[in-house]
């Protein structure tokens, strides 16, 4: 029997997929493949096919699984499935040890909550779900017996900082606070009248980090860190007020533990996610990541400051929907991500964004995350009344027409 553990990589093509899977590929003793699983990238999937060999590949798009069956060598054991009853499948299956959950937005919820349920190690990257539907997912992790591990580098470095007992739940036993570092995004120093004239390709160009485009907009609208804080909030069961955000340009403190006898534990590394995916996969062990050592002398300063919610309002939103509990992370989440996919298509400016999230926050009732299906019903109203926001702007002119 192999003592190999057994993971399935959900958006295996992505940023954090593919990061994964060069982990998993210095460790070949230590992790076998079962499951590959994205949204319609043939081409990246066949690669991955070819050199990883998993038992199943999960395409969500119905095309791009009709086209990967035809694509994929004869000499190759890989099954083929499509939708959200291959992720679910490919999730709970009984061989599998550990889940990766990188599929970005709100589609990875069913699947990360499945994973949960499951009682898997759940990796978690795919903020969005825990942001929409926090109190179900750690319902389900507490229940189940699952072991959830932080992948976003903050909570991360967060859980590395605090006491966690040996099924991974963390403990906030003389803990004051904790300190969530933000490197500022590419926009940290830009007037809002730069903002509102931002392309996407200028929003994506990240100083530190290289992640997918839906992540790197949000970091340079602040809202990846609003998104953060609710994720802190959940992972580590702490009221909002106990979590600060400081802006830290270098991105090399990835975030900070306070004690209540003064002490501030913090995390250091190179801005490379294959430290938190290496953490993720070996825990309680430490693996080689392939990410280069610090060099503090390089590195030369670490500055840190104080957000400016006036130029960056999205982080205003997210806290207040944080207070406002319930679905109304849900329908944040919801509006932002559709403002963001009109913000990448050239339809709305930059700045246009958190007037989209808060359109829809002001107009969904709020009511309690009490399951699934309210969850789901909260995304789907808030993208419809994002969406009559966006046509409102239309009418108003569309892009070129207004001040
Ligand atoms: P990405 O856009 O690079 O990759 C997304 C992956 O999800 C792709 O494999 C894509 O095929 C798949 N996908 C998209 N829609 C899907 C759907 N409906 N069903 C199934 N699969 C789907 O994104 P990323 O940067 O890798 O981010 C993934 C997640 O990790 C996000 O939630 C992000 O917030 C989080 N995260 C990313 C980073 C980073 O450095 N990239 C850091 C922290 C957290
Ligand atoms: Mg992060």
């Amino acid at each position: 029997m192999s003592s190999r553990r057994v993971v399935s990589v959900l958006g295996s093509t992505g940023s954090i997929g593919t990061s994964t899977l060069d982990v998993i590929a210095r460790h070949p003793d230590r992790f076998e493949v079962y499951a590959l699983a994205a949204h319609s990238s043939v081409e990246v999937m066949l690669e991955q096919c070819r050199a990883y060999a998993p038992r199943y590949a999960v395409m969500m798009d119905e095309a791009a699984a009709t086209l990967l069956q035809k694509r994929l060598p004869d000499d190759l054991d890989t099954e083929v499935l499509q939708g959200e009853g291959g992720l679910a499948a490919v999730v709970t299956a009984p061989q599998v040890d550990v889940v990766m959950a990188a599929i970005v937005g709100a589609a990875g919820l069913p699947s990360t909550l499945a994973a949960a349920r499951a009682g898997k190690t759940v990796l978690l990257a795919n903020k969005e779900s825990l942001v929409m539907g926090g109190h179900l997912l750690m319902q389900a992790v507490r229940e189940s017996g699952a072991c959830l591990l932080p992948i976003d580098s903050e909570h991360n470095a967060i859980f590395q900082c605090m006491p966690v007992d040996e099924r991974g739940t963390p403990s906030d036993k003389g803990v004051s606070k904790v300190l969530l570092t933000a490197s500022g995004g590419p926009f940290r120093l830009w007037s809002r009248a730069q903002m509102a004239q931002a392309t996407p390709d200028q929003a994506c160009a990240h100083p530190n980090w290289s992640m997918g485009r839906k992540i790197s907009v949000d970091s340079a609208s602040l809202m990846n860190k609003g998104l953060e804080l609710i994720e802190a909030c959940w992972i580590f069961d702490l009221a909002p007020a106990r979590v600060d955000v400081v802006v830290h340009p270098q991105s090399v403190v990835h975030s900070m533990v306070q004690y209540l006898d003064g002490s501030v534990l913090a995390q250091l590394g190179n801005p490379d996610m294959r430290t938190a995916i290496a953490y993720g996969l070996g825990w309680p062990e430490r693996l080689d990541s392939g990410v280069a050592p610090l060099d503090l002398v390089a590195t030369a300063r670490l500055d840190f400051e104080a957000p400016d919610e006036s130029r960056f309002p999205c982080l205003r939103l997210a806290r207040e929907a944080v207070a406002a509990g319930g679905t109304a992370m849900a329908v944040c989440n919801a509006a932002n991500e559709v403002a963001v996919a009109a913000f990448l298509a050239l339809q709305i400016r930059f700045t246009d964004i958190p007037v989209v999230i808060e359109y829809a926050l002001e107009r969904v009732d709020n009511v309690q995350a009490a399951s699934l299906s309210v969850i789901e019903d909260a995304d789907a109203q808030a993208r419809r009344l994002a969406a009559q926001c966006l046509a409102g702007f239309q009418q108003s002119g569309g892009l070129a027409g207004r001040a």
